[in-house]
């Protein structure tokens, strides 16, 4: 155990991570240079589409260093503020980070918000200043921003690339020396933390574990604490580049267990695995529970996928512990779920994956924050969904979600976007210089008005030179009031929206536009219609089409005919009917493409 290293990676998104980690993996020969490609970890499609890493990825190396061999296990976590509970949980398995920082961009805001994780956690920090390479890496500049972020001297920054291969043995050698071995007693009952797992739908779920005390044998009888559920443990072993089956593992080491698991609900990310003879009598903390930042439904488009759609959701969830959902029904889309996302970019992920890894064709609604509602008697009602929003006169307040926001950027865009601030109802609370061309902001901003577009638009005016990171504070009184959006007269639940009375007119007119846009032409007119309460605010009207579409095609050879009926089928993939009105996936998502 002395020679374990256990060790994550956190930085930025974009400041290499992913490659720093290929370079460790063929300086150790854990992987041969043919199977090599770049940002090997990043091993999901999505992951390779996007070049951006959403899951953490373990992986095991052995390295020699002063006549000793040492094992290495390495977390690639994810950068984006979409995923940071992925890398709070890699970070509890963990005794060290390597905190990256790009010596061309300087701190950023994730690098500190993930910093305070890793520090919160009492890792050991390796900080390395990489990419240095680039002709405009500015090393003195940022190394002097890393000693006044972690109070450590500038001969503790180790300079690499991951790009050219610079600085990887230092790095690998630093691990060995700096991070200390794991604590804990290979002879004590085992206490074995399930930190991640995998649906594989031949050899059952997948669990990864680390082990803080005792030892795993092959074939033991072991216990998952937080169900009682006991199983055998058929195949254990270490994650190499592929699993290496093992027949015994103990106290300090990451790895994965099969034991024929295929109930998603029997495996909790957070739980103690023990043993069926000798348990523990305590369970190892588990995880701090997700707080949700946007809730959507998510709605199977053939209303009999109900049930598939479920089981696909627990199966996800496995491999994506943040996601959270309960059943919910509307009137227009019938029988769905409310889903809890931690950002827009993690809503689309899991609609994405959704598609992808279970073949399911889902439509997501209008996404919203979650409000409070403080009825008249003084309680309180949590408001996931506009539908759930009590008639006016039963409330006396609304609460809003406040989110506390730290913005880096070069001195000559604090002006726009201070303003971008205030017209999104925030309040500047603080402002410093890191260099001489580089300022740390401090908002307050309502959450609702920060979580679906505020990013980009962050970037747009900053020219890309802003990176943000933030948290949630508390909740603060609003005047709410909820828009609802009736077809050809009928109200359609699935478009109300709950939005600031200060913004709501102009709301609802660009609503009842961009859905004019949206909706595809009937054979008769289609009035939309945004109101409050009883007022109509906006109105605007789809014109029927002429001609049916297939009439254009009358004489015409039939197998254009029905490439054109193929089409048509194609397009109503993602498309819900509601009443005779056609909706598209597009329409839900509306309110997201106002400006
Ligand atoms: P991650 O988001 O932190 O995992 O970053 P990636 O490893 O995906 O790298 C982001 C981008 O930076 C990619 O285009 C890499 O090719 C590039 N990159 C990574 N490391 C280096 C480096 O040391 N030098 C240079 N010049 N580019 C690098
Ligand atoms: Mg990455």
């Amino acid at each position: 155990m002395k020679n374990i290293r256990n060790f994550c990676i956190i930085a930025h998104i974009d400041h290499g991570k992913s490659t720093l980690a290929d370079r460790l993996l063929e300086f150790t020969s854990t992987v041969a240079k043919r199977d090599m490609q770049a940002q090997l970890l990043d091993n999901m499609d999505l992951e390779r589409e996007r070049g951006i890493t959403i899951k953490s990825h373990a992986i095991q190396m052995q390295y020699p260093y002063k006549g000793e061999i040492y094992t290495l296990n390495l977390i690639d976590t994810p950068g984006h503020v979409d995923f940071s509970y992925e890398v709070s949980r890699s970070i509890a398995a963990c005794e060290g980070a390597l905190l990256i920082v790009d010596a061309s961009q300087g701190i950023e805001a994730q690098t500190i918000s993930n910093l305070y994780l890793a520090i919160g956690a009492d890792l050991e920090i390796i900080p390395v200043l990489n990419k240095i390479d680039l002709p405009h890496a500015m090393p003195e500049e940022v190394t002097d921003e890393i000693v006044d972020l972690i109070g450590c001297d500038a001969g503790d920054i180790l300079h690499a690339s991951g790009k050219t291969g610079i600085g990887i043995e230092a790095i690998l050698n630093a691990i060995c020396e700096r991070i200390p071995a794991p604590k804990g007693d290979p002879e004590a009952p085992l206490q074995a933390l399930i930190f991640d797992s995998v649906f594989n739908s031949y050899r059952g779920i997948e669990v990864l574990f680390r082990i803080k005390n005792g030892t795993m044998r092959k074939g033991d009888k072991v216990k998952f604490m937080a169900t009682g559920k006991e199983y055998g443990a058929d195949e254990i072993g270490i994650l190499g580049l592929n699993q290496e089956p093992r027949t015994e593992m103990s106290a300090g080491n990451v790895g994965y267990l099969i034991s024929g698991i295929k109930e998603a609900r029997e495996v909790k990310v957070g739980d103690t695995i023990t043993h069926v003879s000798r348990p523990t009598p305590e369970a190892i903390q588990g995880f701090a529970d997700v707080k949700p930042m946007v809730f959507a439904g998510i709605y199977p488009v053939e209303t009999t996928e109900y049930e598939e759609l479920r089981s696909s959701m627990e199966k996800l969830q496995l491999n994506d512990a943040s996601l959270v959902w309960e059943p919910e029904t509307s009137v227009a889309l019938g029988f769905g779920f409310r889903c809890g996302f931690l950002g827009m970019l993690h809503m689309e992920i899991v609609q994405e994956r959704l598609e992808r890894e279970f073949n399911m064709t889902v439509i997501t609604t209008v996404p919203s924050v979650q409000f409070h509602a403080i009825g008249t008697k003084d309680q309180m009602l949590t408001i996931n969904a506009p539908s759930e929003m009590p008639e006016p006169n039963l409330i006396k307040l609304i609460e809003e979600p406040f989110i506390k926001a730290q913005i880096i950027t070069a001195s000559e865009y604090v002006g726009p976007i201070i303003t971008l601030c205030m017209d999104k109802r925030g309040i500047i609370k603080g402002q410093s210089y890191l260099t001489s061309e580089r300022v740390e902001m401090t908002f307050e901003l309502p959450l609702s008005e920060i979580v679906f577009d505020f990013f980009d638009k962050l970037k747009t005016i900053s020219r890309g030179y802003a990176s943000l990171d933030y948290e949630l504070i508390g909740f603060r009184e609003a005047d709410m009031v909820k828009l609802d959006v009736m077809l050809n007269g009928e109200k359609v639940d699935a478009l109300s929206a709950i939005v600031h009375r200060s913004k709501s007119y102009e709301w609802g007119k660009r609503l009842c536009e961009k859905l004019r846009e949206l909706l595809p032409r009937q054979m008769f007119d289609i009035a939309i219609q945004a109101s409050i309460g009883q007022k109509i605010i906006a109105r605007e009207t789809v014109k029927a089409l002429r001609k049916n579409v297939i009439a254009k095609c009358y004489g015409g050879d039939i197998s254009r005919k029905r490439k054109l009926l193929e089409k048509q089928k194609e397009g109503k993939k993602r498309m819900r009917s509601v009443g005779s009105v056609e909706i598209p996936q597009e329409a839900f998502l509306a309110v997201l493409k106002i400006d």
